[in-house]
């Protein structure tokens, strides 16, 4: 077996603790005192939840987690923050793939996961209000009876948290037709960075002024805690049809996904899985997905009933003449609901293979598909890693998933480096460094490639606007942002947790 080098800093089992700062013994009085001690967590079993979120390269321990429950007790908690010069870091449930609500800098992670409540739903002006940390699917089914729904649907929307989708502005499978998180958002309560609390926007279609619930949505939780979410809700589909195209190779299924655009149809989804993802859903699920198959494609068009088999029978039929070995259709609500959740596992259903993985985000003109996937494999081929793809075909945004061993230092590198390069190919062939999973630690270099100096000079100006004392999760997005790793510039308590004079 080849000797492998351990990587101290990214191992889950030999991350270092680092010492408490002096001031840790005030900050946890304090957070006792605005929420209770059951909400506030220090112990190292804790923590160690705590310390990366989905994107696994990178984990570093915050110094204490505390979960409040009002947007009153957010608002205190940051300013006792500010007092105490703690950094702090917003987070939802953790599922961010870009290590946004990981602690670089340590500090203090304020979760919203109790923060969970329905607070309003009103159906005449198709308006919800809920608590940031509020899971996605928990919308819809408030408001399924009545039918309708909250449109955008991430493949976490089990687990993940209308804030977190707010500060990443989340797309999903739907999100072809119906748009991301964005589309959806018509009004946040933010915590901003020194404690105060606003209202952006509200219930209503045309607020005035300057729209600043779209300088939040997508800042991933630099420039304030979101609170609380007004989501627009959208009527449930009259009629749906649900198809699956297998194929015998990757090429026949990406030309078909170019081509059903290029016919005029306007599909729900557009969802592609390769035959790397196709095995282990099958190992996983036991769904009956054709093993033999190099990629296989969700296709679903919704709208009214009439007109529908016709749109379903047409995208067929370019399935067909791209070289499709068959289309299934579902032919009843569970087949329907089987297939989908083939697509939604598809990450759990890798996560059984028992190695870490880092799923990229990189979005293409849909037209280059066949080509960049060709050359996702030839990456990962180079670099000596596994690669399986299950993506939003129809809007161009890749996901990549590069398979590796995280307490391996030289694998780790790898992964990062292969990463790298196809994040570049994308931006070559004029597209962008992420569709829907943000910036946050992983890309924070790769923000170079797509933006001028300028571009993001005029950025983080905006950040600084809200977020002057760079106390708000520090560390993140802009390439300068890792400044706030050197002792120089860190926050106080980074600096006396490192033993410098504060
Ligand atoms: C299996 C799997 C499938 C996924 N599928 C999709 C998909 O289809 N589409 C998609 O877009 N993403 C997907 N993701 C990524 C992830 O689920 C989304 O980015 C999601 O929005 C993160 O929500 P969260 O509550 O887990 O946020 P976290 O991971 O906790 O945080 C994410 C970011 O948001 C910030 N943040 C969290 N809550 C708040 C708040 N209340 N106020 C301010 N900032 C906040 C954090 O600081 C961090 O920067 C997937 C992830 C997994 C693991």
């Amino acid at each position: 077996m080849p000797h492998k080098k351990e990587n101290p800093r990214m191992s889950t089992t030999s991350v270092q603790r680092p010492p408490k700062p002096p001031m840790f013994v005030e900050l946890e009085r304090e957070l006792v005192a605005i929420v209770g001690r059951d909400d506030v967590l220090t112990s190292e079993a804790e923590l160690r939840a705590y310390d990366c979120d989905a994107y696994a390269p990178e984990k570093h321990y915050p110094d204490a987690v505390v979960l409040p429950k009002t947007t009153e007790q957010v608002s205190q908690i940051v300013k006792l923050c500010n007092r105490l010069q703690v950094p702090f870091i917003p987070r939802g449930a953790g599922t961010g793939l870009s290590g946004g609500a990981t602690a670089v800098v340590g500090g203090l992670i304020i979760a919203t996961t109790r923060m969970n409540r329905i607070l309003e739903v009103d159906i005449p002006n198709r308006r919800l209000t809920s608590q940031a940390g509020t899971v996605n699917v928990y919308l819809t089914k408030a408001v399924k009876a009545d039918g309708l729904h909250y449109a955008p649907d991430p493949s976490s929307q089990g687990a993940c948290t209308v804030g977190g989708n707010v500060a990443e502005n989340s797309g999903g499978p739907h999100t072809l037709k119906y748009g991301v998180t964005t589309n959806h958002i018509t009004g946040v309560t933010l915590v901003l960075p020194e404690g105060d609390i606003v209202h952006l926007g509200g219930k209503v279609e045309d607020p005035t002024g300057f729209d600043l619930v779209g300088l939040i949505v997508g800042a991933e939780g630099t420039m304030g805690i979101v609170t609380e979410v007004i989501t627009r809700l959208t009527p449930l589909p009259q009629s749906v049809r649900t198809l699956l195209g297998v194929f015998e190779t990757v090429d026949q299924a990406t030309q078909t996904v170019s081509d059903i655009i290029a016919a005029g149809i306007l599909p729900a989804a557009l969802e592609m899985v390769d035959t790397f993802i196709i095995k282990a859903v099958e190992e996983a699920f036991h769904l009956g997905f054709p093993l033999d198959a190099e990629a296989v494609l969700i296709i679903e068009v919704d709208g009214l009933e009439v007109g529908l088999d016709e749109e379903a029978e047409r995208a067929t039929a370019i399935a067909m003449k791209n070289g499709a070995r068959e289309v299934r259709s579902a032919s009843t609500e569970l087949e329907r609901a089987l297939l989908w959740k083939a697509r939604k596992q598809a990450f759990g259903a890798l996560g059984k293979l028992g190695m870490s993985m880092v799923t990229h985000d990189g979005v293409i003109p849909r037209t280059k598909l066949p080509e960049v996937l060709r050359e996702v494999r030839a990456i990962a081929t180079r670099y000596g890693l596994e690669v399986g793809n299950v993506f939003h075909a129809g809007d161009g945004n890749l996901h990549p998933n590069l398979m590796f061993d995280e307490r391996d230092a030289e694998q780790v590198k790898r992964v990062i480096d292969a990463g790298h390069e196809i994040l570049k190919l994308c931006v070559d062939v004029g597209g962008s460094i992420t569709g829907e999973h943000g910036i946050g630690l992983e890309k924070m270099e790769a923000m170079g490639w797509q933006f001028t100096e300028a571009d993001l000079a005029l950025m983080e100006q905006i950040k600084h606007v809200f977020n002057k004392n760079e106390l708000c999760n520090p560390g993140k997005i802009f390439p300068s942002a890792k400044r706030c790793w050197e002792t120089e510039h860190a926050p106080r308590m980074v600096q006396a947790a490192r033993g410098a004079a504060v």
